[in-house]
């Protein structure tokens, strides 16, 4: 992929008091450009104004810089049964022991998944 191709994307991880019925929590894009410093702008400016709490929320978010192709479904589809998540070590007691894909403790595992693949993924570059 040449540089100019390169798209990057800021991604929020919500600060959310638990139970996150709602799965909140979950990472959101939030911002989009082709410029990873523009981002780190985009991030800045926001740290650096007021920020309104919703409903649940119990901080500001934390804001990650990624290149967008690893939240694309290409990349993730890595799992033996073409899924996007790690189902083994999920504990979950429907269907025999296999994970059900919708109770609270799946979508808990998913969204931990979710916030440990932006976290791993993250650009970090030394900010002036
Ligand atoms: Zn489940």
């Amino acid at each position: 992929m040449n540089e100019k191709d390169k798209r990057y994307i800021v991604v929020s991880i919500g600060d959310y008091y638990s139970p996150d019925l709602e799965g909140k929590g979950a990472p959101k894009v939030v911002y989009d450009s082709e410029s990873v410093e523009d981002c780190f702008e985009w991030i800045e400016d926001k740290e650096n104004n007021t920020y309104y709490l919703s409903h649940n929320e119990a901080g500001r978010p934390i804001y990650y810089v990624l290149e967008d192709y690893h939240l694309s479904v290409d990349d993730r589809y890595g799992y033996e049964d073409g899924s996007c998540y790690d189902w083994e070590d999920i504990d979950c007691n429907k269907l025999n022991g296999e994970a059900c894909g919708e109770c609270q403790a799946c979508i808990s595992a998913m969204i931990e998944q979710d916030i440990a693949l932006v976290k791993h993924n993250q650009v970090n570059i030394v900010r002036s």
